[in-house]
Formats: structure tokens, sequence, C-alpha cells
């Protein structure tokens, strides 16, 4: 391999059974752009399991783009409420569907101070302006598919939200602008992976982050880009740069604090004339492994090794290239009837 860059080619090589792979389906911030997506991660691990950790907007393309079939995801995990995190919804539950997913979709999220600032009213709201669409596919598309299993869980709490297959995840605070946000901690098969959602720098991360194999925790650009590049007045870059999140300096002392194997950073925008100034600053405080970010950025993770490396992926992909059998053998209800009046326009009657 020598200097070579190597390339991660997904469905090439097989997931050992003590391994974990950990991709970036999305880095950015929250304004989409084609060559960052907003905040996703992929964790996929040796006993099968996949989870999703948010569902930024546009993150969608680049999970399809990786030819996992919907169907083998075990569960997604919002760390908050944010569009930049969960604005993908609507492709998780109805592209799934349509993209062969037959059972139903699940989705675990934080509680939030009152009931409308919740997973699970997010969730029942999204399902309900898109009536029209789900109603419409029924007939045509599996039953089971349109279901929704919302695990809502007590964002105060520090512990364990998920517990299968011997992986255990658990859920602690985050502090990000208002109650509700969430961190989370995944353990399986001695391998630690955390990841922070939006915060600033906490307590509660530092405590629950110990022993952590991979580490990604968010790092915004320097508030000097914010008002350079966007044109932010000081007072809001500050505020968002430094009160919302976490400055690039800041995220420094956050991994010396915490000493991960391999740490990543992410949503910022990661450009050739942003990323220099966020590294220089992370580097005042920490000295060891650092990854910037950036779409489709894999991370195989053992015992004895981490890797970095760069999926490479096509563009044109379609879904569902092998289930089929199970796709077709699934229940269908009946669909909804349109009125007879437009059905009688028809040109070359179907119905
Ligand atoms: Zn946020
Ligand atoms: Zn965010």
């Amino acid at each position: 391999m020598g200097s070579q860059r190597d390339y991660f080619y997904p469905n090439t090589e097989q997931l050992a059974a003590d391994e974990m792979r950990v991709t970036a389906l999305g880095t950015g911030r929250p304004f989409v752009r084609r060559g960052q997506a907003n905040c996703s991660w992929l964790i996929e691990l040796g006993n099968g399991d996949k989870f999703v950790m948010d569902f930024g907007s546009g993150s969608q393309a680049n999970f399809t783009a990786l030819e996992i079939p919907h169907q083998d995801v075990t569960a997604y995990f919002a760390t908050h409420l944010h569009a930049d995190h969960v604005g993908d919804f609507a492709q998780v539950w109805i592209g799934s569907w349509a993209g062969g997913r037959v059972k139903p979709l699940v989705l675990y999220g934080p509680s939030g101070p009152e009931p409308k600032y919740g997973t699970e009213h997010f969730v029942r709201k999204q399902m309900e302006s898109l009536v029209w669409d789900t109603e419409t596919r029924l007939g045509l598309l599996p039953d089971a598919g349109a279901e929704v299993e919302v695990h809502e869980f007590d964002f105060t709490r520090i512990g364990v939200v998920y517990d299968r297959n011997g992986v255990v995840l658990k859920s602690f605070p985050a502090i990000h602008i208002y109650d509700g946000p969430v961190s989370y901690r995944l353990e399986w098969n001695g391998l630690t992976f955390v990841f922070s959602g939006d915060t600033t720098p906490s307590q509660f991360f530092v405590d629950n982050a110990q022993g952590a194999d991979l580490l990604i925790h968010e790092c915004f650009n320097t508030v000097k880009q914010l008002i350079e590049r966007s044109g932010y007045p000081e007072k809001s870059a500050i505020g968002i740069g430094t009160m919302a999140h976490t400055s690039p300096e800041e995220c420094g002392k956050v991994l010396a604090l915490v000493k991960p194997r391999q740490a990543v950073v992410y949503h910022f925008f990661n450009d050739f004339d942003t990323a220099p100034e966020i590294e220089r600053d992370i580097r005042k405080s920490y000295d060891g492994p650092l990854a910037l970010a950036q779409d489709l950025m894999v991370f195989n993770v053992t015992k004895d090794r981490i890797t970095t490396r760069l999926a490479v992926t096509p563009t044109l992909v379609w879904p569902n290239k092998e289930r089929h059998d199970e796709f077709r053998a699934a229940t269908r209800a009946k669909k909804p009837t349109m009125s007879r009046w437009l059905a009688d326009k028809q040109l070359f009657p179907k119905f």
C-alpha cells in the first residue's frame, strides 16, 4: 500500500465478526451543498446490525450510494430535532419504503421539556402531514413499510436506551440551545463508539466518552470564517459558533480530555481553505489521531487497528437490487379510489 491512497468500494469486502465500520453520510452545516449533506452517520457492526444516527437533509443520497438494502437498517437514532439532523425523515420513511423495506421503521429519539418538543410528536406530525403521500402508495407498496415504531426516551437521563443483540446504546444530555438534545455512546463487542450530535463542550460528554475507540464530536467553522465568508454579524457568529456549537479551539480541549483512539470532527464546511485554520485551532490542545470528516469517509474499527478511507460510490443507483422475493410477496392493502369523473377521462382506461 505504501503512500497510495486507500479507497473503500462498498459491497466488495466482508465486515469481520469483530469489526465496526462507521461511514459519514452527512458532515456539513444546516445548508445542504452537493459536496456535504446535513448530519448523518452509519454504524455497521460485525453481528449484522446497522444503525443510522441522525438523518439530516440530503444525507439519504449518501446512504443509497452505498447500496445497502433499507431492510437491513436495524434502527435510526436522532440526537435532536433540528432539520439538519432529522430533515430527511420523509426519505428515511417513504424512500426506504418505496426502496424495498417490508418491516416497520424503527426510530429512537429524545423527549423534550413538553410533549410538543419530543421525537414522538415530531414523527407523528410528519406522518400526518404526509397522509396524501402514504395513503396513495397503499396497495402498491407493502403495508408493513408504512408503519413507524417510535421509541421516545427521557432526554434528562443518563442511561441505556437500547440493549439488544449484544449492542448497548446509552444516551446522555447534550447542551445545545434548549432542553432536549442528547449524545450517544454505543458499546459492542468491547468496542466503544461515541457520537456528540450538536453540543457545546460539556462535562456530560467528557464523562460519558471515556474509553472511546471512535469518537465523533461536532465542531463548527471558526467565528472569523462565519463573519468573513457568510456575512454574519459578529454577535451572531459568536452565538452560533461558540454558544450553540463547539468552536475548533474548544473542540481540541474536549478531545484532549477524552483522548479517544481516533477522533473525528464534523459539522463545518470542510474546504481546502477552511480546514487548515480549524485543524490549527484543534491542535492547540489535542495531538492525538484526528480526522476532519468529509461525506463518505469510512472508518473501520477493530481492537487492533483503525483505518480511515474514502468511499468510492456510484451515483445512479437502483434500490433493492436483490431482495425481490420478499418485496413481491409482502401484503398490499387496497388503495384509495379516485372520483369517477376523474377516472372516466382516462385515454386508455385501466380502472
Ligand atoms: Zn442543532
Ligand atoms: Zn446541527
